[in-house]
């Protein structure tokens, strides 16, 4: 999960990195009053937004009164960048900036270790420098047993050139910095800039933070920092009954056992729409032994997509064989009876697959087809959902 900025300088506050105070604003008006509960001075209006760039494209701007924060906030809001509408905006307070640094510390999955980068050219020309002049960012490998330590902080200093004033500064804010890292279970936490200001101090002044998703349980407090509102609803019901599901722009539902049958389902159903021209609706996967209940739910979450015009259920019998499977399709139309109102495209094989549909054919529900291949059935669930 990637965060905004105000979520990641909450963290940097949490753990001790120096940062600016900072209020979110939704509207222009919330954003004079912002400036004037910092004080009424200098600000600077920032778009809240999960990219980067934002400097570029118009996204930050210097305030120097609560009248000028008001404008730029109503400049600002409803911006697009890079696709992302900004419906927030945070009031920092300014910095009189000196010099502008980058860090950053990143999980490198290639050399099974974290990677921190750091460089005294920060600011927004990041991309630009580590491009042409790779030298002046310094790559130090971090051993994941010991962390950003006072010694590697001061090898990080040392490969990207600090001057002996700023080393023991900056190298106290970067083991900080690694606090959030590890403590928060992030997979990135990037600060451009990181800067010194006129009166000698170091801040962090931009944020950006990427928690790892499958440290979620070590991190109920985490939760509260989901964007609902940026999810497609039908994924935040899919995640609320712990379903592995995928919005897609379709109009054949997909529902199998495993992620890599899924995937080729939704080959097979995009390969066989291209006639009807029809697309495969979602990824979902309701894992291996799947209970009645979790196909009712599937189910119930594929059909309250109004674009699913048919449904293709995809099973191979293995742990949890096809007749369970196939009870558990009966169920669940049960359950959902008048809900249950789009055709249903059964393929079942593996464990047990005679006694899944002779279970199928005695149900003999009106919504449901039987299909003995997957491109069989791909084109059965094309069909349908063209007509
Ligand atoms: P980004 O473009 O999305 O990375 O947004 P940043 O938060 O990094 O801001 C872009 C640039 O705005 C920074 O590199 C700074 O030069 C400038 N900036 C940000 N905050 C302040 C501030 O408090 N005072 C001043 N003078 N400049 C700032
Ligand atoms: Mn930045």
């Amino acid at each position: 999960m990637d965060l905004f900025e105000y979520q990641a300088r909450d963290l940097f506050d949490k753990h001790g990195v120096p940062v600016l105070r900072g209020i979110v604003a939704t509207t222009p008006e919330e954003a004079r009053q912002a400036a004037e509960d910092l004080g009424g001075g200098t600000v600077v209006v920032k778009a809240q937004v999960k990219t980067g760039g934002r400097g570029k494209a118009g996204g930050v701007k210097l305030a120097h009164s609560p009248d000028e924060a008001e404008e730029a906030a109503r400049a600002i809001l409803g911006m697009d960048i890079k696709g992302h509408t900004v419906h927030r905006v945070m009031i920092a307070e300014g910095a009189k900036i000196a010099e502008e640094y980058y860090f950053s510390v990143l999980l490198d999955r290639a050399e099974r270790r974290y990677l921190a980068m750091c460089s005294v050219e920060g600011g927004m020309e990041i991309e630009q420098l580590a491009a042409e002049r790779p030298e002046a960012l310094a790559k130090v490998p971090v051993d994941p047993m010991v962390g950003i330590d006072e010694a590697t902080a001061h090898t990080i200093m040392d490969e990207a050139g600090f001057s002996d004033e700023l080393k023991p500064k900056v190298a106290a804010v970067i083991e900080k910095l690694w606090n959030v890292y590890r403590e928060e279970d992030a997979t990135l936490v990037e600060v451009n800039p990181l800067v010194s200001t006129e009166d000698g101090a170091v801040i962090a002044l931009d944020g950006k933070v990427s928690l790892d998703d499958n440290a979620r349980f070590r991190h109920p407090e985490h939760a509260d920092l989901e964007d609902k509102s940026a999810t497609d609803p039908l994924e935040v019901k899919a995640q609320e009954l712990g379903l592995n599901y995928v919005k897609l722009d379709g109009q054949v539902g997909v529902i199998g056992n495993g992620a890599g049958l899924v995937m080729s389902t939704l080959d097979v159903v995009a390969y066989a729409g291209e006639e009807f021209g029809v697309q495969p609706a979602n990824f979902l996967d309701i894992g291996g032994g799947a209970s009645a209940e979790v196909m009712a739910n599937g189910l119930d979450v594929i059909l309250g997509d109004e674009q699913v015009r048919s449904v293709f259920v995809n099973v191979f019998g293995g742990i949890t064989a096809c007749d369970a499977v196939a009870e558990g399709i009966v169920k669940a139309l049960d359950m959902l009876g008048e809900q249950a109102s789009k055709p249903l495209v059964v393929r079942l094989d593996g464990n047990n697959v005679e006694e899944g549909r002779r279970i199928l054919s005695e149900a003999n529900h009106p919504l449901v087809t039987m299909a003995d291949t997957m491109d069989g059935a791909a084109a059965k669930a094309a069909e349908l959902a063209a007509k």
